[in-house]
């Protein structure tokens, strides 16, 4: 049996091929066109995964299920995602499960979020057969995943988790990307960290070597200067401080008994982004604190979330032992 993971993100398209053990067998990649229409992105996404059935030397109709892991929004019978805005104004909605279950000549074809497909990932890989887990990124966007008593929580139209709208700041120091003040991912996600720094510096314009009034200035910048600037340090215990609510936010709503923590400002700054969570959160929780980690899959976790739709029929769960 041969399975197909996508993970279309705002800057690449991946893809998988893997047999029925979850072994990834072939890989497949480019990067994600933004335009001019949906169907370009939907044509792209249908030739990185022949190519990597190429790569594996197997027909794309010898291909027996598929999972898709998506950026933007589901429409309301999930077969279809619109983009962000912020990804682009006029692309409009991507087809994805009527041309791909055509591309493999099967029904088995399944579309979720990707926060969503990220926890089905963690649960997956990580905590086989967990009942209370939650998936978080802190990545250019913050997005969630969660599984409470056992099932994944789609919502209605399969775009719960968007807690990076989350109002962290009823005092709104910082707008969203999405016009409304005060949202988690306004301060901490990697899109929005260099303006919080400008803005926090603007307050207080004590002297720096952080590279504010650089275009080129970014989250990576204000990291590697930790420990060797007084203001850099500052801003980190900031993001750590909204990170902690957020984090403690989710833990109130569902009591996950574990909690992971992926997307590339985590993944490459866990010193500085998952251990203050980690340490702060006990006082900032009433009910018992969720263990903490680091994503052990890493960048892969959404992609492998996909794959396990696939080899599962989209029921999600772990096979039994
Ligand atoms: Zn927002």
């Amino acid at each position: 049996m041969y399975y197909v993971g996508v993970d279309l993100g705002a800057t690449n398209i991946r893809t998988v091929v893997s047999d029925e053990t979850a072994t990834i067998l072939g890989r497949a990649q480019d990067e994600t066109p933004h335009g001019p229409t949906g169907k370009t992105v939907t044509e792209t996404v249908l030739r990185v995964v022949r190519e990597a059935c190429d790569h594996v030397g197997v027909r794309p109709t010898d291909i027996d299920g598929a999972g898709i892991a998506s950026m933007g929004t589901m429409d309301p019978t999930a077969r279809v995602i619109t983009v962000p805005a912020n990804v682009s104004t006029e692309i409009g909605s991507i087809p994805l499960v009527d041309p791909l279950s055509e591309t493999l000549d099967t029904d088995n074809v399944h579309l979720r979020n990707d926060t969503v497909a990220g926890v089905i990932g963690e649960r997956f890989y990580t905590y086989p057969r967990a009942e209370n887990l939650v998936y978080i990124t802190i990545s250019s966007g913050i997005g969630v995943g969660i599984i409470a008593d056992g099932d994944v929580i789609s919502g209605r139209d399969g775009n719960a988790g968007e807690m990076g709208h989350m109002t962290i700041d009823v005092h709104g120091f910082m707008e969203c990307g999405c016009g409304q003040d005060g949202h988690w991912e306004a301060y901490c996600s990697g899109n929005n960290i260099p303006q919080f720094v400008r803005a926090l510096h603007q307050e207080n314009p004590v002297e720096t070597a952080l590279p504010i009034d650089s275009l080129e200035f970014s989250a990576k910048h204000l990291f590697e200067r930790s420990g060797t600037d007084a203001f850099a340090d500052h801003v980190i215990d900031r993001l750590a401080h909204f990170n902690t609510v957020g984090v403690a936010n989710i833990v109130h709503a569902y009591d996950p008994a574990a909690i992971s923590i992926g997307g590339a400002v985590a993944l490459n700054n866990p010193e500085h982004v998952v251990e203050p969570i980690k340490s702060r959160l006990d006082e900032a929780v009433l009910v018992e604190p969720p263990e903490i980690n680091l994503s052990e899959q890493g960048s892969q976790v959404v992609l492998k979330g996909a794959l396990t739709l696939a080899i599962t029929n989209g029921t999600e769960i772990q096979p039994p032992a």
